[in-house]
């Protein structure tokens, strides 16, 4: 593929074979199903072969339960008849309909807007934009930003009820895995589960660390460009998230410049600046709204949000005529696995 904006891009999961000293060894299991448009891999180590299937059943149960309460794609979803209702009076709201617009909501006054569940109407028309290859018209997207900010967006949470300005529409696209992941974790730990990882595409809850092992071993690697196919680093997991974003996957090419899938809320456009952001955190929601604020934000602005969040990390890769320019949070190294001996 030409062009291709990134050197980091996508996470791949390896995980031990729990060799330790003495008694049985608890077994791997390992499943993937699709949700939210994605694979989710769940991998998990157990002596207990029915508790594994009964866990990764209720797993993947509660990932399919908040794609039907998140999704932007199907319009029965809970988010999109409560965006049905915007301009009416304030509609009650699920728990984790609520939960994950008020994390949101958080995330936005953290990041000065650049992470804004209300930018949908720009992101539908960048979707459009990338099926007909043909950048969106200014007047449509000057319309569409009248729709978008944060605060059209009326939470209250003592009654649980969403109230939305005439027009507004949601996008939880950059926060909906992460939370999904973290919580398909949570089912696993509660069911007596907890050494597990959750993978919702790039968006990774690990739990207690795999038999004899430290953590999780997940690697970022560069899907393109020198080096490909090597991981960039790997990373050493427990009891944390992390989460990927960048435009390698997802853009569109109109007229030589690439347009990413994130766009900034303030003008309405896909990002153009090639970067791929990887953000660790003691949360999957955390981590997903994170890394899209990051990369709107760019390294320098993108880091200062970083290094204010409790217990959050994180490796910029931008990519410019120069060369990969990376940049990370002083305690990113400490998460890097050591290199094996040669
Ligand atoms: P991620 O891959 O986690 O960065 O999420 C990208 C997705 O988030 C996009 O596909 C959109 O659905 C949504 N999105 C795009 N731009 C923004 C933004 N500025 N703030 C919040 N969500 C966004
Ligand atoms: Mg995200």
């Amino acid at each position: 593929m030409m062009g291709i904006a990134l050197a980091l891009s996508g996470l791949a999961v390896t995980a031990g074979s729990g060799a330790g000293a003495g008694g049985p060894e608890p077994r791997r299991f390992e499943a993937v199903e699709t949700h939210m448009g994605s694979p989710f891999r769940i991998i998990l180590y157990t002596h207990d072969e029915a508790a594994a299937s009964r866990g990764l059943r209720a797993a993947f149960a509660r990932v399919a339960a908040l794609d039907r309460a998140l999704s932007d794609y199907d319009p029965e979803s809970e988010l999109m008849r409560l965006c049905d209702a915007a301009g009416g009076p304030p509609v009650k709201a699920s728990g984790d309909l609520f939960e994950v617009l008020a994390r949101s909501r958080a995330m936005a006054d953290r990041s000065g807007g650049a992470f804004d569940p209300t930018v949908a109407p720009a992101v539908r028309l960048w979707r459009r934009a990338r099926r007909e290859r043909k950048l969106p018209d200014p007047d449509a997207i000057r319309k569409a930003l009248d729709r978008v900010g944060a605060s059209k967006m009326t939470l209250d949470p003592a009654a649980r009820t969403v109230r939305l300005e005439p027009g507004v529409k949601l996008d939880l696209g950059g926060i909906a895995k992460g939370y999904a992941s973290q919580e398909a974790l949570g089912t696993l730990r509660a069911m007596g589960l907890p050494v597990a990882l959750v993978a919702g595409a790039g968006d990774i809850a690990a739990g207690d660390p795999p038999p004899g092992r430290a953590g999780w071993s997940v690697d970022v690697a560069p899907l393109d460009g020198p080096g490909a196919g090597r991981p960039e680093r790997t990373l050493r997991l427990r009891n944390l998230a992390v989460s990927t974003s960048g435009d390698a996957e997802r853009f569109v090419e109109i007229g030589g410049v690439r347009y990413s899938h994130i766009v900034d809320p303030t003008t309405g456009l896909g990002l153009t600046t090639r970067m791929s952001v990887t953000v660790v955190a003691r949360d999957g929601a955390t981590a997903d709204a994170l890394d899209t604020a990051a990369c709107v934000l760019g390294p320098e602005r993108g880091l200062a949000l970083v290094a204010s969040t409790p217990g959050a990390e994180a490796l910029f890769v931008r990519r410019s005529p120069a060369g990969d320019e990376r940049f990370e949070t002083p305690g990113f190294r400490s998460l890097v696995e050591p290199a094996p001996a040669p």
